[in-house]
């Protein structure tokens, strides 16, 4: 169940709200400001990514996994729950149904490959030992600029003293260096938040990779969340640049090969459809589901 953290509301009353950013949508912006219009401006929907589907099956299970008593929490019973956590996703996303067919891929084995990524959990921690202070908690603070900052944190821990762990699940494998600078990232932007939020630099940020079993660990400071916050006040100010200029440049990468928008983008011959009015400089509450292959999970 998410539960939801964020500034008074009050705190849009004292400055005018100027725009939203979530670490993923920050992530599509460095990683290719044109794939930022598709998914923020035109909000084309996109094809549900098997491996997106499957990250999102495994962190419902994981979440789920602490519902049990402390000394329930087994490989066996997360692997018991992933049938009924993946006939919950269908009844909400009914197109999630045909998703093997279009990818042809083999059900079975797919929820096979979800299930040996929970045993890899199990290799990284003891859930028996844990009690999680939140899990999926929704965050969100209104920075002094009038950016507004949100996003799901998979997990907080907090300590009998106190102090905060922050923990995502990854259910990629552990990022080579040019991703690793963006997974850490993404864990300082969720950190910022909870600073604002509870006056407290969270003591650990932890990535769960379960893709190969790893484990990142990394203690930020104070500077640390202060340079987090010029970099996604500079971000901003870069995307309202190209809202205001129309120039969205595109930038090949890795990333390409999940893209959806290949036949749009002009790296593969494609024209991007003109610009739609930008009214609200928003973006919307909720991510496509490939989303989090391309924002999480490479
Ligand atoms: S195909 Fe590559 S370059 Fe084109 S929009 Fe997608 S990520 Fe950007």
């Amino acid at each position: 169940m998410t539960t939801t953290e964020a500034t008074d509301t009050d705190r849009d009353d004292q400055a005018t709200v100027i725009g939203t950013l979530s670490p993923s949508r920050a992530g599509d912006f460095m990683t290719c400001p044109l794939l930022y219009r598709f998914r923020v401006i035109d909000r084309i929907p996109e094809r549900p990514a098997p491996a997106a589907v499957r990250g999102t099956l495994v962190h419902a299970v994981l979440e789920r996994l602490f519902d049990l008593p402390a000394g329930d929490r087994t490989a066996a019973a997360a692997r018991e729950l992933v049938g009924p956590q993946w006939e919950r996703l269908v009844a909400e996303t009914p197109e999630l149904a045909a998703m093997f067919d279009e990818a042809g891929l083999d059900r079975g084995e797919w929820l096979a490959q979800a299930g040996r990524l929970l045993d890899s959990y199990f290799t990284l921690e003891d859930p028996r030992r844990l009690e999680p202070a939140q899990r999926e908690l929704y965050v969100e603070t209104v920075l002094a600029s009038g950016l507004r900052l949100r996003g799901y944190i998979d997990r907080v821990d907090v300590a009998p003293t106190g102090e905060i762990r922050v923990v995502d699940y990854k259910t990629g494998t552990a990022p080579r260096a040019e991703f690793e600078r963006r997974a850490l990232f993404q864990m300082k932007f969720y950190a910022l938040v909870l600073w604002r939020l509870r006056g407290t630099v969270p003591r650990q940020l932890q990535l769960v990779y379960l893709g190969n079993g790893e484990l990142l660990r990394y203690t930020p400071d104070e500077a640390d969340l202060r340079a987090t916050e010029r970099m996604v006040e500079a971000l901003w100010r870069a995307i309202k640049r190209a809202m205001e200029t129309g120039e969205w440049r595109h930038r090949p990468s890795r990333i390409c090969e999940w893209c959806d928008h290949k036949a749009r983008c002009p790296e593969f011959g494609g024209t991007p459809p003109p610009l739609p009015d930008v009214t609200d400089p928003g973006e919307p509450a909720d991510a496509p589901l490939s989303a989090r292959a391309l924002a999480d999970d490479v």
